[in-house]
């Protein structure tokens, strides 16, 4: 399925692909290590001097404004989380006022819970999977226990066939009368599998199942369709492939045909802006997703989403998901070609419809592994129990760092360097 690439071993191969890529001037935007390959943008994107510089004028507007600043510019800053949401439209095709950027993800799936889950006698169950991340599922039975309902009861989760990936078919055959709500994510944080969104939430919709998606590991390398997928909500973390930075706010996506719903979490930045400031104690929720807002804007935490938002729209998000596919493939093939005679497999599934934006590179000694590529100034990520997780990040990854990678990964088992660490696990890997 490589082959059609027509891909070739070699250096030279690597450059004639940066040579041609649209997208390399892109590069220089990012702050990037002289010696240093980065490739765990889907843990933490690396900074961009577009995120810095929107991060730097809202100083400057604090600075220059204090309170008046939530007034100027049309009350661009008061309206903030909107228009912040209004520029992911092009990335998941949805109204910019069913977009909203607040909290963080946990908090926005306690939100859509707090609204959505109201359970029934004969409706009450609740579907995950049990590859999803855990604070997904953390969120999730905290929400039932509110409920005063027994969380080995109400939740449903869906097993994987080969402890990597879920089959649509078993999420789909788990779709029964008695479950309310579906949340799931789009891609499986550790194997990058892409669920197919569309199918499921269909699937879902036709049983009276509300489903929600979480695009932590999607957004900004997979773009998404909302008018065909229609989910109920969604929400998504903006640190990773969107570079963001550290615990830059989260979005909150909800379906505008549930507009006007009381929020189950209400805070006075949800309240109508025309009214807010009235300072009533009644509660009058927003027309539309910013209903779902709670206290004040992390200001800080929202604007460094503006620059590099502007730069992703920039390059494209069909672009985004075409580089990172071949950036990918082109791993797989060196993986393949070169990496398995040392115990090296690709653990991601290989058609493009149900591959995300990471490579999930297994070995049975890849916690050490990760260790010993750290040393030599690769910057991956390790998951529990076998995979060093690759992100190649689109907008800053060329080609021929891949192929370093590579030939560093092919160093470290040459000279058994990962056999001085020890196999016992730090506290953030
Ligand atoms: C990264 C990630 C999160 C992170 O949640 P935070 O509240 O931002 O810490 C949640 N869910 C999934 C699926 C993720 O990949």
């Amino acid at each position: 399925m490589n082959m059609e690439r027509d891909f070739k071993l070699g250096v030279k191969f690597a450059r004639e692909l940066d040579g041609k890529d649209e997208l390399k001037s892109y590069r220089e935007r990012f702050y990037l290590g002289e010696d240093e390959l980065y490739f765990d943008g889907n843990s933490l994107g690396a900074c961009s001097k577009d995120a810095e510089e929107s991060l730097l004028e809202m100083l400057e507007i604090w600075k220059k404004n204090k309170i008046l600043m939530w007034n100027i510019e049309d009350g661009k800053y008061f309206k903030y989380p909107q228009y912040l949401g209004s520029l992911f439209v092009p990335l998941v095709n949805a109204d910019a006022n069913e977009l909203t950027v607040t909290n963080s993800v946990t908090i926005n799936i306690h939100q859509a819970l707090a609204t959505f889950y109201k359970p029934t006698k004969e409706r009450y169950k609740i579907l995950v999977d049990e590859l999803n991340f855990p604070t997904d599922i953390h969120a999730t039975i905290s929400q039932i226990l509110l409920q005063g309902l027994d969380p080995e009861e109400v939740l449903i989760s869906v097993k994987s066939r080969d402890g990597k990936n879920i089959e649509e078919e078993d999420i789909i055959a788990a779709m029964q009368d008695d479950v309310a709500i579906a949340l799931l994510p789009a891609v499986m944080y550790r194997s990058a599998q892409l669920l197919d969104m569309e199918r499921i939430t269909k699937a879902g919709h036709e049983k009276g199942i509300l489903v929600g998606w979480d695009l932590s590991h999607s957004i900004g390398s997979v773009p998404h369709d909302f008018k065909k997928v229609d989910p109920d909500f969604a929400m998504w973390c903006t640190y990773k492939h969107v570079s963001a930075g550290p615990g830059s706010n989260a979005v909150l996506y909800i379906n505008k045909k549930h507009f006007g719903m009381t929020p189950g979490l209400a805070g006075w930045h949800g309240n109508k802006k025309e009214t807010q400031f009235l300072l009533d104690h009644k509660h009058t929720p927003g027309p539309d997703a910013d209903a779902w807002l709670t206290g004040t804007p992390n200001m800080f935490s929202m604007a460094p989403i503006e620059g590099i938002l502007k730069l992703i729209n920039k390059a494209g998000i069909e672009n985004i998901r075409k580089k990172s596919l071949l950036l990918t493939d082109y791993f797989i093939f060196l993986i393949e070609n070169r990496l398995e005679k040392y115990g090296y497999k690709n653990g991601t599934l290989e058609d493009h419809k149900r591959r995300g934006g990471h490579i999930a590179l297994e070995h049975d000694e890849a916690y050490r592994i990760s260790l010993a590529l750290k040393e030599k100034n690769v910057i991956p990520d390790f998951r529990e129990p076998n995979v060093i997780r690759i992100a190649p990040v689109a907008l800053y990854t060329s080609f021929e760092d891949v192929y370093k990678v590579v030939d560093i990964l092919e160093e470290i088992m040459l000279e058994k360097s990962y056999e001085r660490f020890s196999a016992e696990r730090m506290l953030v890997v």
